[in-house]
């Protein structure tokens, strides 16, 4: 009997350290528990749970200032926040969007009963391709919604001035783009609106949330409105707005993650240095591109396989990585256009698509995050390598 619980306790512990060893493509980053615990003393203290409450004001403060943006309202998580940004503008019937994203920056097109029409994408950035918007545009088309895909940005002046030329909205998904600059510049200034995501995954969390940046007071009030009912007073309801507040929860875990997150992006900045002095050399490999002039945030850090190069493709890649417990995503694959709801669209075609059908089939996005160990990525690196140097040999 001791001896089968003693196997069984040695088994536990080897499933344990293999648990252990496992690398996901990402780890959220916390502050420690004992921080946490006074503010929920005060959340209990004072019965606010939620309604915009005293720590979702505090953070709405300082997300501007850290962000360097005019009005922020916090949500619930991001894909509320699209949603009820598309309300916000009265955006309806088409809207040129990007097939190279997550599937929230569509369904939220869709929720809203919107007709979505892909765009192809841009070779170097992986963003919507502003040269082939204006062939989509009909009568219906009312908006634009890019998204700065890893965090690179969008051609913006290009964007906004097709906008301007046919009466557009646009409305980003900068899901992947808090804290990134351009030309010194938050990117979340640019277009009409702005949506943040503040999901585990991202490089700011509060375990769900999300965000609109607006550029004035009145659009600031309308959005508020919208996450709570479209209540506008007591008595009076604006619209038929929906419940996607962030709760007072969301917003103190916040406060405290916003003091990380400058050293967790310079962490994430030393890993993809690693990644790129050692893998974008490589016959086969292209790694993401940094654009001049932008500061980044080194959220994700994708690499592209051309299996003639390199000698296996990256699906074999991935599951080579698999083996060795590195569990690397192959974010964005499929192509939104190519999901169920929306494959029978016209322009989700592959042939209107040939840019993000390629791209879409040779990437594999490598772990980051700020705890990763050097000699994790390093090992990452290896497992790659020998994978390609099996070609040569
Ligand atoms: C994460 C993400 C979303 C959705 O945000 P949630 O907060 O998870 O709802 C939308 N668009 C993109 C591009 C994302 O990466």
């Amino acid at each position: 009997m001791t001896l089968i619980i003693e196997k069984i306790s040695e088994l536990m512990s080897k499933i344990n350290i293999n648990i252990k060893d496992k690398i996901f493509v990402n780890q959220p980053t916390l502050p420690e528990l004992e921080e946490f615990i006074p503010l929920l003393e005060e959340i209990w203290e004072s019965k606010n749970l939620t309604n915009m409450g005293k720590f979702h004001q505090e953070l709405e403060k300082k997300l501007c200032e850290f962000l360097d943006v005019k009005y922020i309202s916090l949500f619930a998580n991001g894909t509320l926040a699209l949603i009820a940004a598309l309300q916000v503008m009265r955006i309806s019937g088409e809207v040129i969007t990007t097939p190279y994203s997550f599937v929230a920056t569509t369904h939220a097109l869709k929720w809203n009963g919107i007709s979505p029409v892909f765009c192809d994408i841009e070779p170097n950035t992986y963003n919507l391709d502003p040269s082939k918007i204006e062939n989509l545009i009909t009568p219906k088309t009312t908006a634009i919604v890019p998204v700065h895909i890893y965090g690179n940005p969008c051609d913006v002046n290009k964007i906004e001035e097709i906008a301007d030329i046919y009466g557009l909205k646009v409305i980003y998904d900068s899901a992947h783009a808090f804290g990134v600059k351009l030309k010194n510049e938050s990117i979340l200034n640019f277009g009409d609106l702005s949506v943040l995501s503040f999901h585990a995954t991202k490089i700011f969390n509060t375990f769900e949330g999300g965000a609109i940046i607006c550029h004035d007071e009145k659009t600031k009030k309308r959005i508020d409105y919208l996450k709570n009912f479209g209540f506008a007073n007591e008595t009076t309801v604006i619209a038929p707005g929906i419940n996607a507040k962030m709760n007072e929860m969301q917003a103190a875990i916040g406060l405290l993650q916003l003091k990380n997150v400058e050293t967790n992006i310079q962490k994430r900045k030393k890993i993809a240095e690693l990644y790129r002095n050692n893998l974008c050399n490589q016959n086969g490999i292209t790694c993401i591109h940094e654009i001049d002039e932008v500061n980044h945030n080194y959220g994700y850090f994708p690499i592209f396989i051309d299996k003639d190069k390199f000698g296996i493709s990256r699906d074999e890649l991935y599951y080579k990585l698999r083996d060795n417990n590195i569990f690397a995503r192959r974010y964005f694959y499929p192509l939104i256009s190519q999901f169920q709801p929306y494959k029978g669209l016209e322009s989700a075609n592959s042939e209107n698509l040939p840019i993000a059908t390629k791209v879409t089939e040779q990437v594999i996005s490598l772990p980051i995050y700020a705890d990763l160990k050097n000699k994790d990525a390093e090992r990452i690196v290896e497992i790659i390598s020998s994978c390609r140097m099996r070609l040569v040999g």
